[in-house]
């Protein structure tokens, strides 16, 4: 078919788009087996309560370790298991490793976390979503309200009549549901009276120049105070220094993550920090 196109089209094959293309496939072989081959690995990221300075919750990111290899994040690989319908498996046993880690923690004495797990686009949009939730909750033990699923905007304006289904069902259930990266889709804010919606997430990107940066301190301040008036929590990602999480705290933003508490870490460094606190 290249011949057919003639010679012209000689650069769509480019030496660099193969190298590209390769890469890709070798990615993706390489994490159809990833699960069993146990090179998945879910860290968590501490969540702390601004008011009172505990850690509530964590949220769960998913790394890759292939043998031999630096370890590979999400950025990379998330769009090529989505593409490839990989991230149906990998969505499921993260989801599942996060459950029975809260239930883990809870057993050791260590408190009742909350959880927060990213669901892709593909993943929300696969039938009977709900049930496999439910399934993950079921067969963990851990309670439905300590469960908050994530996703994007993109998702919910995609289809918004079978997303507001699938999220009713799920809000009956009594997870709770955050939009993660508020404010960077494309949407309009009027899903938010359609949609069962408990927690906005302020994305990164507005919380990095706050509070210098006028515009984005009036983005935390608006999103904020939208959040609280709707009877929603917020929860600011990203916090890296101390001015940025005393503006918050001044918006009476419920929730923090970010390096200025900590990294994402693994499950037993998140023991650890519970155990100094108690
Ligand atoms: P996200 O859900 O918005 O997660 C927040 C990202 O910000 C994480 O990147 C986290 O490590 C990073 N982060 C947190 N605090 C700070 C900070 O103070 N400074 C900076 N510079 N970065 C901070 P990570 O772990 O690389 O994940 C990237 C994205 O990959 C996530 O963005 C999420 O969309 C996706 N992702 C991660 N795990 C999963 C998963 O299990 N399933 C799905 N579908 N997506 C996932
Ligand atoms: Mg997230
Ligand atoms: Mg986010
Ligand atoms: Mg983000």
């Amino acid at each position: 078919q290249a011949k057919a196109l003639g010679r012209c089209n000689y650069q769509y094959y480019s030496p660099e788009m193969n190298a590209r293309t390769l890469d890709r496939l070798t990615l993706e072989n390489g994490l159809r087996h990833a699960i069993e081959r146990h090179e998945l690995v879910v860290l968590y990221q501490p969540q702390y309560s601004l008011a009172t300075g505990a850690m509530t919750g964590v949220e769960a990111l998913l790394r890759w370790l292939p043998p031999g290899r630096d370890v590979i994040t999400p950025d990379v690989f998330i769009p090529i298991a989505e593409d490839s319908g990989l991230i149906v498996p990998i969505g499921e046993w993260v989801l599942r490793t996060a459950c029975a880690q809260q239930v883990a923690w809870k057993q050791a004495g260590l408190g009742s976390l909350r959880i927060a797990v990213n669901l892709s686009a593909r993943q929300f949009r696969q039938a009977g979503m709900e049930v496999m939730v439910a399934q993950a909750l079921e067969d963990s033990g851990c309670d439905a309200g300590c469960l908050e699923l994530e996703i994007t905007e993109s998702v919910l304006m995609d289809r918004p009549d079978s997303a507001a289904e699938t999220l009713q069902r799920l809000s009956r259930m009594g997870v709770r549901l955050a939009i993660d990266d508020f404010g960077t889709g494309y949407s309009s804010l009027a899903y938010l009276k359609r949609f069962p919606i408990d927690v906005l997430k302020i994305d990164r990107s507005f919380v990095r120049d706050i509070p210098g940066d006028s515009d984005d301190a009036a983005i935390a301040t608006a999103v904020t105070a939208l959040a609280h008036s709707m009877h929603m929590s917020v929860v600011a990602e990203g916090v890296e220094t101390e001015a940025q999480r005393d503006f918050l705290r001044s918006l009476q933003c419920d929730y923090v993550q970010g390096y200025l508490y900590s990294k994402p870490i693994a499950a037993d460094a998140v023991a650890t920090l519970l155990k100094l606190a108690l």
